[in-house]
């Protein structure tokens, strides 16, 4: 369920049978002229939803800060670049607060793998995580997939077939440049406009889902546990 769309009862009855809220992190980052800017944070979105729905939770709605975007690396543009202290801060007052509203386990669900977005995230999350007593999780949606290709992937095979399967008009494979090299669209990996499907990120995802949610439930077993 959502957070954002919930009654406080309605909370209360969720939190008191899942005390888990994940947390999708996104970014608006160029992601070629054929997919949309906040590729990111609309496909950890739909996993921390899909995550929390398959579990009883609550998921967030989904923060778009990305650190260490396309913008610093290439120059590209349309692009929010956010600092890491922005960030740090922003995961330390989200876990303080969401410990504070009871929740006993946070997942943070990064659709930016960039490793400093990702430290920086660690940063300010776990010492807060850790003084409240609570689980923390940050993880990239790339580290629930058991594939070579993905991790490595932007605006590519993987990127693109996820957000075809998650919200099917934000790709658009003819705005591909055929006349330019893919690393100057800033897709990074394998040529989507060949490779690419919603049934291939359909099924991306599913793993994702599956890996999370388990993993979610043990940390809330574990607490449990204790
Ligand atoms: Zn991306």
């Amino acid at each position: 369920m959502k957070y954002e769309r919930l009654r406080p009862d309605e909370i209360e009855a969720i939190r008191a049978r899942a005390p888990v809220a994940v947390l999708p992190w996104g970014a608006l980052e160029w992601h070629g002229y054929h997919a949309a800017i906040g590729l990111d944070g609309l496909k950890a979105a739909a996993f921390a939803d899909a995550v929390a729905d398959r579990i009883g939770a609550i998921s967030l709605p989904p923060l778009y800060c990305g650190h260490m975007t396309m913008k610093p690396y290439a120059g590209f543009s349309h692009t929010i670049e956010i600092s890491a202290a922005t960030l740090e801060a922003l995961a330390r007052e989200y876990v303080e607060q969401l410990a504070e509203e009871g929740f006993v386990v946070v997942v943070i669900i990064s659709g930016h793998g960039n490793p400093d977005h990702l430290a920086a995230l660690e940063r300010g999350a776990r010492p807060a995580a850790e003084a409240a007593g609570i689980a923390l999780w940050i993880l990239p949606d790339s580290a629930a997939i058991d594939d070579e290709e993905y991790p490595l992937d932007h605006a590519a095979k993987w990127e693109t077939s996820v957000l075809w399967h998650v919200d099917p008009e934000l790709v658009d494979l003819t705005q591909v440049r055929s006349n330019q090299d893919l690393e100057s669209q800033a897709i990074l990996g394998i040529d989507p406009v060949e490779t690419a499907s919603p049934e291939l990120g359909a099924a991306a995802f599913d793993e994702i889902v599956d890996t999370i949610a388990d993993g979610a439930l043990e940390l809330l077993a574990e607490r449990s546990r204790a």
